[in-house]
């Protein structure tokens, strides 16, 4: 069973929705497979109305780290479990690169899980000649004092990879997720779900699956065409 990430970021508009999953949902097949629309949080309740399929699920893209208080324009775990989202994905780059660390990060998967949702931890190196030593201290603090994960998907996503034009270094990738497999072995969370995340697109996702040992992919761009992305699910399938 894969996993298939869609990650909407700042984009959309309820005229656009509506046409997307009118487009998406005539196209796509899953049988087995799950698919996760990470949305921004204004069109959660609608698209939860409009989305149908048991196997398609709609998370946030953030939440907050704290359980509720003076926190203005922030939106915690009880809201989107209150209003029944599944999850959220946590530590994207894109705002990791605005001050959220891993030990934010921990707090968020945390308060997630205690309020029965998902989370899509965000990890991946800037800098490739100290990538071993950074994933490993992203994984160490990120995973720090949890004990049950069942809850939660991994999606390596190298910072130098995502948003960009040219061909990906699949090498470089693999070599990443064996690093990343063997960390999270010797942390004990072995079970643990890995998704591959970078400019996925309807082109490559036959390359990247035959070559990677992941469970799944996470698609920025090329998820907000829903011909391309139905056939990036419709291929994973
Ligand atoms: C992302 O930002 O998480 C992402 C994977 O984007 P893209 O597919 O556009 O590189």
């Amino acid at each position: 069973m894969k996993i298939i990430v869609a990650n909407w970021k700042m984009n959309g508009t309820v005229d656009y929705i509506n046409d997307y999953f009118d487009k998406f949902l005539s196209n796509v097949k899953i049988v087995d497979s799950e698919v996760i629309f990470a949305v921004p949080y204004v069109f959660l309740e609608h698209i939860k109305k409009i989305v149908k399929n048991q196997n398609i699920k709609i998370f946030a893209q953030n939440c907050s780290h704290e359980e509720n208080g003076a926190f203005t324009g922030e939106i915690s775990a009880s809201m989107l479990s209150s209003m029944g989202i599944d999850g959220s994905i946590v530590g994207h780059c894109e705002r990791r690169k605005y001050g959220e660390n891993y030990e934010i990060i921990n707090k968020k998967i945390k308060i997630l899980t205690k309020h029965n949702l998902r989370s899509i931890i965000c990890i991946g190196e800037d800098d490739k000649e100290h990538k071993e030593e950074i994933l490993e201290e992203q994984l160490e603090k990120c995973l720090y004092g949890i004990e049950n994960y069942k809850n939660m998907i991994l999606a390596y996503e190298p910072v130098w990879s995502i948003g960009k034009n040219h061909n990906l270094d699949l090498e470089e990738i693999d070599n990443s997720i064996a690093i990343i497999r063997g960390i999270v072995e010797k942390l004990k969370f072995e079970e643990l779900k890995i998704l591959y995340g970078g400019s996925v697109n309807k082109n490559n996702v036959r390359e990247i699956s035959a070559k990677l040992n992941i469970n799944g992919v996470l698609v920025g761009r090329d998820s907000l065409d829903p011909m391309n992305f139905s056939q990036i699910v419709n291929f994973l399938e």
